[in-house]
């Protein structure tokens, strides 16, 4: 028996956003730029998709910039921090930034740190992976122009008071002289939200958000950078001039019509999935930790309802990772391989949590497909492995 437990890894592809995409490979496969019946076909479609997607945003039509994925997004954000335009010319930008944000948000602006391009402050998140607002507010500075605080941790699920930051940027908000454009720009990172919780950008006051087709059950390769018109950009690729004349590139029509159709199916199953996610999730916490004394959750509430991190002390996630995978149980783990070593997780890291606990912790991501036999079953192997361990560790 085959059991997913890795969603926010990623997510199957529904079968209604495979029926949307399928024409858009071969039957209609004209290039939306091109001024003929087979590029305003596509046109056509790539609009609607846009269309869907602004208006779950509550966003205009234009404030929606696709990409090839969040990566993509979180980099061209961080890049167009370093050409906005300070008071003093003898300033550089400063980007405020979580310090457990996911990688395609921090390591761009550590290459921009190091490179001398801004500088950044990194705000740590409490034990139980919060971030607090005040620290935001104390860490603006004159020339702070960009704030990027992630909505739910992907690693911990906890929920970010995203919209009590926003309210703080709103008060430091200036014009940058002679333009429409506003700074410090807020931006979020939403990859792991959207799916359950509010997405309007003005309800939560952030100028810009990223999003993911492939963590919502649509295709991989596909995103958003969602930006406000007050949002300065500069382009990451340029050549052609698509996506406004801020984003080169041939639009990847089937990719974007699965996404359009990914948002849409979002708002009819949410109530109903969300509640059912979060029994099968409290289900699997209360099981493991009935079963499995010394295991600890990480991150405390609010969380969102799919994600769950725990930690199971004494044995590397690696381990228990591929221990579960015999089983035929797939889940993740906060440590990262890399070539040379087993890289403890920058998140727990940068929680408090000591390098053998950060070298420990597995994650559990649920989903549209998980069962409440699965979570059962779950639940008893984790425990049959664990006494195997702790036999071992005994020698008995
Ligand atoms: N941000 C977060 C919070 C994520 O969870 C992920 C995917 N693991 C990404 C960014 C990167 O997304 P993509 O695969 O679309 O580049």
């Amino acid at each position: 028996m085959r059991i997913y437990l890795d969603y926010s890894a990623s997510t199957p592809v529904a079968p209604e956003v495979r029926e949307a995409m399928k024409p858009y490979f071969s039957d209609k496969f004209g290039n939306p730029s091109s001024m003929h019946w087979a590029g305003r076909e596509a046109e056509i479609a790539t609009d609607e998709a846009r269309e869907v997607i602004s208006r779950f945003f509550e966003v205009d039509f234009g404030e929606v910039y696709f990409t090839s994925g969040a990566t993509e997004s979180n980099n061209w954000i961080a890049n167009a921090a370093t050409s906005y335009q300070l008071p003093a010319t003898s300033m550089k930008p400063h980007i405020i930034v979580s310090a457990f944000e996911h990688e395609s948000v921090l390591e761009p602006i550590k290459y921009l740190e190091k490179k001398g391009t801004i500088e950044a402050s990194y705000i740590k998140p409490s034990r139980d992976g919060f971030i607090n607002p005040k620290d935001v507010e104390h860490a603006l500075k004159e020339n702070t122009v960009l704030v990027s605080i992630m909505y739910v941790n992907n690693e911990i699920g906890t929920i970010q008071p995203i919209k009590e930051i926003g309210k703080i940027i709103e008060k430091y908000k200036y014009k940058i002289l002679n333009t429409k454009y506003e700074i410090p720009v807020f931006h979020t990172d939403a990859v792991q939200a959207i799916q359950f919780l509010e997405p309007r950008l003005d309800y939560l006051k952030v100028d810009a958000m990223t999003v993911s087709a492939h963590k919502i059950y649509g295709p991989k390769g596909s995103g958003a950078l969602i930006a406000k018109k007050r949002v300065p950009l500069i382009p990451l690729l340029r050549g052609g001039g698509q996506e406004f004349e801020i984003r080169s590139g041939t639009l990847n029509v089937p990719a974007i019509i699965g996404f359009g159709k990914a948002v849409e199916l979002l708002q009819p199953t949410t109530y109903k999935l969300q509640a059912r996610i979060e029994d099968l999730k409290r289900k699997l916490k209360g099981g493991i930790l009935r079963l499995v004394s010394s295991a600890k959750i990480v991150g405390g509430e609010p969380s969102a309802p799919h994600i769950l991190s725990v930690i199971f002390p004494g044995i590397e996630a690696q381990v228990m990772l591929i221990a579960l995978d015999q089983e035929g149980i797939a889940v993740s783990s906060g440590a990262a391989c890399s070539t040379k070593a087993i890289k403890p997780s920058h998140v727990l890291l940068a929680m408090g949590y000591g390098e053998k606990e950060a070298l420990s912790s597995i994650r559990f991501s649920l989903g549209r497909y998980t069962s409440e036999g699965e979570i059962d079953r779950v639940i008893e192997v984790v425990a049959r492995i664990m006494k195997r361990f702790n036999r071992k560790r005994l020698n008995v």
